[in-house]
Formats: C-alpha cells, sequence, structure tokens
C-alpha cells in the first residue's frame, strides 16, 4: 500500500524493565468513578453512575511537560489509574496519569448538552507515566497528587465505584477491546486548576509517580 502521504507517527509508550515499546491504539476515559469527586462536581452517588469518554491517541504527553492550552483559563489536573490492555485486550499492566481538563469549556458545554472533546481531548491533554507491566488488577492503593509539593488529591484505588475488571467488562460491551487500548478510570476528589509554572506530582501505590511541569 502506498499512502498519498506520510502517516503520523504510531503513538507509543515506554513499558518499565523492557526495551520494548507499547503501541497505543484508543484512549478510554471514565468520568464520576469516585464517590467523593461525583459529590464535589455537584452529582449525586448512585443517581449519576460513571460513564465513558475518549482522547485521541495523541493526546498522550510522556515528556512530563503540559503546555497550558489555548482558549481556557481554568485547566484542572485530575489524576488517574491508566489500564493498559495487551494481546487479545488482556490486562498488560496500569501507569499513572493525568486527565488535564478545560473546567470551563466543559461546564459550557455540560450547559448546552454539547460533547466534551474541546475539554477534554485536546492536544497534550493526557499527561501518563511508563507502563508497569503485570497481568493482576490492581485493586487498592493511595493514589495522590501534589501540587508544587503541597497535597491536592488523595485516595485510594479500593474506592473506584467501578473496579479495573468492571470497567473492563463495562466498556467491552460498547466497544470491540484492542490491544494498545488505555483506559483512564477517574479521579479521586481534590481537582483545581493548574497555573503556568505548577509542577505537578502523582503517585499511585504499587504503579509508579509522573512528574509534570505545566509551561
Ligand atoms: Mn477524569
Amino acid at each position: 500500500m502506498t499512502f498519498a502521504f506520510a502517516p503520523t507517527e504510531q503513538v507509543s509508550l515506554p513499558i518499565v524493565g523492557s526495551e520494548l515499546r507499547f503501541p497505543v491504539h484508543r484512549v478510554y476515559c471514565v468520568g464520576r468513578n469516585y464517590a467523593e469527586h461525583v459529590k464535589e462536581m455537584g452529582g449525586e452517588v448512585g443517581r449519576d453512575p460513571p460513564f465513558f469518554f475518549a482522547k485521541p491517541a495523541d493526546a498522550l504527553v510522556t515528556d512530563n511537560r503540559f503546555p497550558y492550552p489555548s482558549l481556557s483559563t481554568d485547566v484542572h489536573r485530575e489524576v488517574e489509574l491508566v489500564v493498559a490492555l495487551g494481546p487479545g485486550a488482556e490486562l498488560f499492566g496500569h501507569a499513572v496519569g493525568l486527565d488535564m481538563t478545560r473546567r470551563d469549556l466543559q461546564a459550557a458545554a455540560k450547559k448546552l448538552g454539547r460533547p466534551w472533546e474541546v475539554a477534554k481531548g485536546f492536544d497534550h491533554s493526557a499527561p501518563v507515566s511508563p507502563i508497569v507491566p503485570g497481568n493482576a488488577a490492581l485493586s487498592s492503593g493511595a493514589i495522590t497528587l501534589d501540587v508544587n509539593g503541597l497535597l491536592r488529591q488523595t485516595g485510594d484505588i479500593a474506592e473506584m465505584i467501578w473496579s479495573v475488571p468492571a470497567i473492563i467488562a463495562e466498556l467491552g460491551r460498547l466497544f470491540t477491546l484492542q490491544p494498545g487500548d488505555l483506559i483512564f478510570t477517574g479521579t479521586p476528589a481534590g481537582v483545581g486548576p493548574v497555573a503556568r509554572g505548577d509542577r505537578l506530582h502523582a503517585e499511585i501505590a504499587g504503579v509508579g509517580a509522573l512528574t509534570v511541569d505545566v509551561i
């Protein structure tokens, strides 16, 4: 096959302890998967169950730098456990991610009943750590986010409304899951804005850490 022009590069992530790269297919995200975050966003646990949205694969950031996006003055950080699917769409590993969100544009979209792409799927909206391989689903462990050394988000993976296996099962009813798919599994309470010059440091016990500078 000969393309009319050079295709864009295959997006990939490093794998801890390996020279091989993880080739990314799709990036799915779960919304409202921690009760305390549901409440801080004005929702009601039970009435507002988790749901899915997506980001483009090339929104992933692996160089630890987040350029403050255009057309927003209220950009939030959401620390999240990221699940990586490998061959057979089986669990391949986990990573630490940030679901960066233009909260002002998201609020406008919600009010108008419009889709969320401009709020959630913008360029550089998905900083992520290298993948830690392992086929056992993470079911507990502290998840935290510091901004400039101050603790801003804290929770535990055990608090997720949909567990990792439940997310994979739910998502698989809606889409054909493929090797290379990533799933951002939702954020605990304590979301808030970032500013240029901020240093974000996310950690998940048993997975690792991710440091990102807002530039
Ligand atoms: Mn999120």
